[in-house]
């Protein structure tokens, strides 16, 4: 092994060290007094979202898999987050990065990716993955291919992985081992480690898909049809694709909820009410498919834990889904989906069906 690879691991193993777990927040409920409601918060890391897990592993895997060395270009195509996450880790080793990411990602992220010393190359959502690949070659780079590589780059078993740091969190809660995680699918590796991570546990929880609209995650769930696509891009950051990505396991899902997106906004506004802070999209999208979960417990007279993540903080979506002008733009109403959801936390009222979709 060269001395520079050797140096390289230990780097991000030292950084790994100097970083503390992210908290498990326990949300209160009064209209759901059987369930309890907890959040694993994944916007505190130093990159600002769970994609900091998802950069560490991807770098660990390309540095032992003998594909990144010294002054390797680092290629990605990413939606922001990877790439802000990627930025980091490629400064910390010292190496050029370059993201691919579509015109129209938030000028926040944008701004992110390049603070850590990022370049940023724009094209089209769906020539993302060619143009990487092209300048990969190109340039003599090393593409990351988050989409492919995302559930194979952890090690699901444990080394304190998202999953296991739930679990262990959860240890001295009245229900321990929660009856659902429900999270929502960019690459599906989060996801795909959770899934497994409940089947190498032996853990009778179950793992249920948040999809967003113009997504192909839950009809790919249903149907199982890889060939599914659809032609707008999802409105919700870092969630949903128009394609099936390799990195989505379905085989280790239980379920799929689609969550209409004027009630994922509503959600994270509902949400800044309980805990005084913005969180962004994709964390509404969980909770609007962890509350219907909770409301069907609850109806059913079942009590027990329920789990889900704020993926990333709202700061960097102030200019979309905390803007009225915005939200108006995208022809969404918030005050129908708003009031259910209000209505749901104080007294239990089941959400409407209108805040969902049919996949
Ligand atoms: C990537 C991402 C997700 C989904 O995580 P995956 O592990 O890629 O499926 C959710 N929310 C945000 C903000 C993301 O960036």
């Amino acid at each position: 092994m060269s001395p520079w690879i050797h140096r390289a691991v230990q780097a991000i193993n030292a950084d790994f060290n100097r970083s503390a777990d992210t908290h498990l927040i326990k949300l209160d409920i009064p209209g759901c007094p059987d369930v309890d409601l907890y959040l694993k918060d994944e916007s505190t890391h130093p990159t600002g979202s769970l994609k900091h897990r998802l950069a560490r592993s991807l770098f660990l895997y390309g540095l032992c898999n003998g594909w990144i060395h010294e002054g390797t270009t680092i290629i990605e195509s990413s939606s922001g987050s990877t790439a802000v996450s990627e930025a980091y880790f490629a400064r910390l080793l010292r190496l050029p990065f370059i993201a691919v990411i579509p015109k129209g990602t938030s000028p926040k992220k944008i701004s992110a990716i390049e603070f850590y010393g990022g370049r940023c190359h724009f094209v089209e959502p769906m020539e993302i993955y060619e143009e990487s690949r092209r300048l990969a070659s190109e340039l003599n780079g090393h593409y990351m291919d988050q989409f492919t590589f995302a559930e194979r780059a952890t090690d699901w078993r444990g080394n304190n992985n998202i999953a296991e740091s739930m679990f262990e969190q959860l240890a001295k809660e009245q229900h321990p081992d929660p009856s659902w995680v429900v999270m929502s699918a960019g690459t599906g590796g989060t996801t795909a480690t959770i899934g497994r991570y409940i089947r190498y546990g032996c853990h009778h929880t179950k793992l249920c898909l948040a999809d967003p609209e113009n997504s192909v995650f839950a009809a790919f769930f249903e149907n199982r049809n890889p060939d599914v696509k659809v032609r707008c891009s999802s409105r919700i950051e870092g969630i949903g694709r128009p394609r099936v990505e390799p990195s989505f396991k379905p085989d280790v899902i239980d379920r799929a909820i689609v969550v209409k997106d004027a009630a994922t906004i509503a959600a994270i506004r509902v949400l800044e009410k309980l805990m005084n802070r913005k969180c962004g999209g994709s964390t509404g999208t969980n909770l609007i498919a962890t509350w219907q979960i909770m409301s069907e417990m609850q109806q059913r007279g079942e009590a027990g834990s329920v789990v889900t993540l704020i993926c990333d903080a709202g700061d960097r979506y102030l200019e979309t889904y905390y803007d009225d002008a915005w939200v108006a733009k995208q022809g969404l109403d918030l005050k129908e989906p708003e009031a259910a959801i209000e209505a749901f936390i104080a007294k239990g009222s089941p959400l409407p069906s209108c805040l969902l979709a049919v996949s």
